[in-house]
């Protein structure tokens, strides 16, 4: 990983999404539509999982992780 790349606000977006792109263990869906995320699409259900679940794609309930601190630590440094 290159943690020195210069040239701020835009190599550090791109890089806050490629660690939000990661997929949550339970429903494989990026963390970017997790609650827990400031721009997630929903507060209490994986914005993902509610579009297939409106589109019949998904039987199951939505997926209702939060995202990790961890993750969130890593995609927005101090
Ligand atoms: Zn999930
Ligand atoms: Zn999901």
């Amino acid at each position: 990983m290159n943690r020195h790349v210069v040239g701020r606000t835009r190599s550090e977006g791109r890089r806050q999404r490629a660690v939000l792109r990661r997929g949550c263990d339970a429903c494989n869906h990026p963390w970017l539509e997790h609650p827990g995320w400031a721009e997630s699409p929903d507060p209490a259900s994986c914005g993902e999982c509610l579009f297939e679940i409106e589109h019949e794609e998904r039987q199951a309930d939505p997926c209702s992780e939060v995202v990790p601190v961890s993750i969130l630590r890593e995609a927005e440094p101090m």
